[in-house]
């Protein structure tokens, strides 16, 4: 097979296993790595263990993939893109719609209760707050903290993590402490976190493994105090609140941090976890100078 052949092959498998098409309406599916988000078990286990048994199902997936079509098969392949092309932007078009609407009443609405806004939105942001909190759909950071657009910069990514060796992060919190010089860093966690319920679950989810693996290891650094908890979601909801103070200590490690808050006396580090069943914050009341204090005694980067 040519080089063109194959990439259009690997092109259309890749399409087909990404949407299906049950009825008119093309839908988007989750990939089956992903659904273990979703379908993580509510019971914790005491203590994580590592299982294999779908990385052997996965190769046998990818064996499968990777077949070479028949000639009937590639016609399949064009006659479904023919077929489909067409629906796709019609389903689409439904969700643009209603989100462009929304988009010109509200830039209406802001123009009209404050004349010259957005000209003055333009000129620049100086937020007081880095915001680094879950993707999860359910929880639209400046909309729960009431922060109109200006005063927040924001990054979330799944189980508000900050990893030493992820550079997304890593960039966010150097342009948000040296650059927007933001007063305060909020970690803000909550309960019925996927993301810390699918790294408590014995399964192999991929790609997701290595970023996971960060609140496995918040557990086995909390092993002793989790283990002691008897109620599962007692234990889950104690094992998010660790997640976020221990992010909160990723953070006080970072050079910038430590030399802005010698220099200014900013910013401050806060854990928040944030209830579904409430819509309430809570302050984990981490104590930023005595956790810098103990921090530095390892990772003291201020000079
Ligand atoms: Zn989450």
């Amino acid at each position: 097979m040519s080089a063109t052949r194959l990439s259009n092959y690997l092109l259309s498998t890749a399409i087909r296993h990404h949407f299906t098409t049950s009825s008119r309406v093309i839908r988007p599916t989750l990939l089956p790595k992903a659904s273990h988000l979703i379908s993580a078990p509510a019971v914790i286990p005491r203590y994580c263990s590592s299982s294999s048994s779908s990385s052997s199902s996965s190769s046998t997936t990818t064996q499968k993939e990777y077949t070479s079509p028949s000639p009937s098969t590639s016609h399949k392949d064009s006659a479904w893109r023919k077929m489909h092309h067409k629906e796709t932007p019609d389903y689409l078009k439904q969700d643009h719609d209603r989100v462009f609407d929304h988009n010109r009443e509200w830039a209406e609405a802001q123009e009209k209760r404050d004349p010259g806004y957005f000209a003055k939105l333009s000129e620049g942001q100086t937020p007081d707050y880095l915001w680094i909190g879950c993707s999860d759909s359910r929880i639209p950071a400046e909309q729960i903290a009431g922060l109109a657009p200006g005063e927040a910069f924001v990054h979330r990514n799944i189980a508000n993590l900050v990893p030493n060796n992820d550079l997304n992060t890593m960039a966010v919190l150097e342009y948000a402490v040296r650059h927007l010089h933001v007063k305060h860093i909020v970690v803000c966690g909550h309960y019925g976190c996927g993301g810390v319920k699918a790294a408590m679950t014995p399964k192999d989810l991929g790609i997701l493994n290595p970023w996971l693996r960060n609140i496995r290891d918040v557990y086995r650094l909390h092993e002793k105090e989790l283990d002691a908890i008897e109620d599962d979601t007692t234990r889950y909801n104690r094992l998010v609140e660790l997640n976020v103070v221990e992010q909160c200590r990723n953070v006080v490690k970072m050079a910038a941090v430590q030399q802005s808050y010698a220099e200014n006396g900013f910013p401050i580090v806060h854990g928040w976890a944030f209830g579904f069943h409430d819509g309430l914050l809570k302050d984990l009341n981490v104590d930023f100078e005595s956790m810098l204090e103990k921090i530095q005694k390892i990772y003291n980067l201020t000079d």
